[in-house]
């Protein structure tokens, strides 16, 4: 029950008893402020009935594609997606205070940019190495667990802090498995343990991101027998490395299944994936090297960020009106601070195509989330007394399925329409509250629309909290 339903049940002839029993609830658990709210008289005046009916019509549902490719302003998103590899935690917090705060750091004021990065559980590394400009072995990058013990976590709690700031949205698989004696050490138990203390911490992301070499057999979603990915074990229901009749369940929607791209951007960054156990699942294109005299030139780590993000890619996203999914190791290096002055100069850059409404740069989980929503989006339109309602009604994902969205999977969904003062935004029937709502009135020339609103840019330092 919420408050716009409370207040039209308030509005009709229902005894005071079935009043009192929706209100005490409500009195009881909101705030002052909230109580307010829900008497507004935007909320009371609530959706009239013939509009209500209006939008389950079936005609409501046959209108115009009025939906803006990016979200307003925007003419491109872009996020840049980091493997965990070798990344200590404090390798991590110190470029993350760079790339999304705006505090006065050793390398200049952060960027306060929206980037995410990936982890894992476990460490089975054997690489000699070093992790950090300290010296330290591989086993001491940032991970949940001590090496491969389940039993004993190292930066679990570090790890669920940056996941619900969203410093981390992305899984790098279960673990880094790679190993210089071929040895495997991944086991379905490992999975098992996991995904439990995954499911009790509420460290879920939605992203997963194959890593690695051939000892990496919990990778899944690119077996080709042809291919160096026939090694995949993980979603081969005969092999014993089979885990995604568990690893589906704990909310993973989106995959990068080890192919890499060498095409910096994207009409659409989802593909359905057929898994061999007969699942199915998104995955994503990610650019990770370039193409020269018919090699693949690897542009992607730290010192060659500058190669992968230009002006000239960055205007030619713009143009084309695309999205971009750059893939880095931002903590593989040993020498401390990743980024040279160059690499620094490139992400500065692509900060101001953020602050001029061109590029929205926004986490990995976040793109592809606004990419599925845009896609798939079901909604009604109708006209009455001279006001346009639009009812987001659901998600229609053809791999997960219909669901009615969260309002932050519907976040930068805008709408191309005549006049966004007289157009009211519903999701499942329930008007979205006005400081979700963003109207938009460019100037000669362009479309009006309006829009729900995008994420709040978060500067907050979370190393600090
Ligand atoms: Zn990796």
């Amino acid at each position: 029950m919420d408050k716009r339903s409370i207040s039209r049940y308030a509005k009709t002839k229902y005894s005071i008893v079935m009043v009192l029993i929706f209100l005490i609830p409500v009195l009881t658990s909101c705030s002052p402020l909230q109580i307010q709210f829900a008497n507004s008289p935007m909320l009371q005046s609530g959706i009239p009935d013939t509009v209500r009916k209006a939008l389950q019509e079936e005609a409501a549902f046959k209108h115009a594609d009025l939906l803006r490719k990016f979200p307003y302003p925007y003419e491109a998103m872009l996020a840049i997606s980091s493997d965990a590899d070798m990344t200590t935690l404090q390798e991590f917090e110190e470029y993350h205070r760079f790339l999304n705060t705006r505090e006065k750091t050793a390398n200049g004021i952060g960027l306060g940019l929206d980037i995410g990065d990936s982890t894992w559980l476990y460490i089975a590394n054997d690489t000699p190495e070093k992790a950090d400009k300290d010296g330290h072995p591989a086993d001491y990058s940032m991970s949940y667990f001590d090496r491969v013990n389940p039993q004993k976590l190292k930066d679990a709690e570090k790890i669920n802090h940056y996941f619900k700031c969203g410093w981390i949205d992305s899984l790098h698989t279960f673990g880094d498995f790679s190993r210089n004696d071929h040895a495997i050490r991944f086991r379905r138990d490992l999975a098992i343990s996991a995904l439990k203390a995954m499911n009790d911490s509420g460290f879920k992301p939605k992203v997963w991101i194959n890593h690695g070499s051939e000892s990496n057999v919990q990778n899944f979603g690119g077996y080709n027998p042809k291919r160096v990915t026939k090694f995949q074990g993980g979603d081969d229901p005969k092999s014993p490395y089979y885990h995604t009749d568990l690893t589906l369940n704990c909310g993973i929607r989106y995959i990068w299944n080890s192919i890499g791209s060498e095409k910096f951007s994207t009409d659409d960054p989802l593909f359905p994936v057929n898994l061999r156990d007969g699942q199915k699942i998104w995955g994503f294109h990610r650019y990770t090297h370039d193409i020269a005299n018919g090699k693949a030139i690897w542009t992607w780590e730290p010192a060659e960020l500058s190669k992968q993000i230009t002006k000239s890619r960055l205007d030619q996203l713009v143009r084309e009106g695309k999205y971009s999914i750059v893939t880095q190791h931002f903590g593989k290096g040993s020498n401390g601070f990743p980024f040279t002055q160059e690499g620094i100069q490139s992400l500065r850059l692509l900060k101001t195509y953020d602050d001029n409404g061109k590029i929205l740069v926004a986490r990995t989980s976040r793109l592809l989330d606004y990419a599925r929503s845009r896609k798939y989006v079901h909604y009604a339109v109708a006209e009455l007394d001279g006001k346009t309602y639009i009812n987001i009604a659901s998600i229609d994902d053809p791999i997960w399925g219909t669901s009615i969205p969260s309002l932050d999977e519907i976040r930068g969904l805008t709408f191309h329409v005549e006049n966004p003062e007289k157009t009211i935004l519903l999701l499942n029937m329930n008007p979205i509250n006005m400081e979700d709502i963003q109207q938009n009135n460019p100037g000669q020339g362009g479309r009006k629309s309006i829009s729900i609103k995008w994420f709040k840019p978060d500067y907050t330092d979370y190393t600090k909290t």
